[in-house]
């Protein structure tokens, strides 16, 4: 399909301008003379500049902007203790003027810090899980606002819908414009995969565009079989709503678990050392829970020979440093 017809389609949901877009496209030269691989650019999603910046600003330009149409008057929406998501999610509904709930995961910490001590200073109201799930608790708590007379509009875990993964639809047409500009392509697009609404709106912008790009999934907590499972619906929901005719299978989607480690938010050797080499190469930092994960495993793949010093591979950077200085004791010493 051509460039102008998606973009059409997209600009029909009418997203809101919430962050700083287009995002840089830098090349990272001292990381890539470091690794003595491919030819490494970054993409930085970790500037779409919202509070703080990452990946879920461009899902919610779409989510908000149904919210607003729905007019309601609050936001919710769940996540870990650390969550990026709910960061954002906070942000936004305070530069809309709405209120904010969050239901996060377990028990409140001894001391605010990192992305939740953002979240209390954004005024988001925290509510806490428990042992309920986190998705369960988010639900009941909708229900008993709507109880109370209020409107809430609620954000599905990571804002991964299929209005949210047109975020990452929309992202892949801005990094078309941007590399046509540059006359550049890349073989291997890698980045942290999660909830999978990055991921799922990359699939499908590449399909709907040609770009015969590879797009891989650093899984950072799920196994890859189940994972391609979840991405593969996302997509055709995804593809539904913006009444695209395109069908995804699961050969679609390239997912990577080899670094799933110790689980969700357990920080290892790999994440440690892709946030030191980040940062003394490049002045770059990424995060211990997702992008230090991704870049982590990218780096294992060329030493594994995966990428070749031919290729040229974009690491898109999805934001979460501010959960660095909750980490400071899994990263020094
Ligand atoms: C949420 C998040 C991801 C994963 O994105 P999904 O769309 O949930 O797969 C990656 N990196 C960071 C920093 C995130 O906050």
């Amino acid at each position: 399909m051509v460039f102008s017809t998606l973009a059409q389609r997209l600009e029909e949901l009418q997203p809101l301008p919430l962050g700083n877009l287009p995002t840089p496209l830098a090349p990272l030269p001292r990381l890539s003379e470091a690794l003595g691989g491919p030819e490494i650019w970054v993409k930085r999603d970790d500037l779409t500049g919202l509070g703080l910046g990452g990946n879920k600003v461009r899902k919610l330009t779409f989510l908000l902007a149904e919210a607003l149409r729905r007019q309601a008057d609050v936001i919710m929406t769940t996540g870990a203790q650390q969550s990026n998501h709910a960061r954002q999610t906070a942000a936004a509904a305070a530069m809309l003027g709405l209120p904010c709930v969050l239901v996060l995961r377990g028990t409140p910490p001894p001391q605010a810090e990192g992305n939740y001590l953002l979240d209390v200073l954004l005024d988001a109201e925290v509510r806490w899980a428990g042992d309920r799930s986190a998705l369960k608790a988010l639900y009941a708590e909708a229900e008993a606002l709507r109880q109370e007379g209020r409107n809430p509009y609620v954000i599905t875990y990571g804002g991964s819908s299929a209005l949210g993964a047109c975020g990452f639809v929309s992202a892949i047409a801005e990094l078309t414009a941007q590399t046509r500009v540059l006359g550049l392509e890349f073989d291997a697009i890698v980045f942290a995969s999660s909830s999978g609404g990055t991921q799922a709106g990359m699939a499908v912008g590449a399909r709907a565009l040609n770009l015969p790009t590879r797009i891989v999934g650093i899984s950072i907590a799920e196994p890859a079989a189940a994972f391609t499972q979840d991405l593969q619906k996302l997509s055709n929901e995804t593809t539904a709503l913006l009444n695209l005719n395109l069908t995804l299978k699961s050969e679609d989607f390239e997912v990577c678990d080899a670094y799933l480690g110790q689980g969700y938010g357990i920080v290892t050797d790999v994440e440690r050392e892709a946030i030191r080499l980040a940062a003394r190469t490049e002045g770059l930092f990424v995060d211990p829970v997702y992008t230090g994960r991704a870049l982590g495993g990218l780096m294992d793949l060329i030493k594994r020979g995966e990428f070749t010093p031919a290729q040229r591979v974009l690491f898109w950077h999805t934001g979460g440093a501010p959960a660095l200085f909750a980490y400071a004791r899994d990263l020094t010493g």
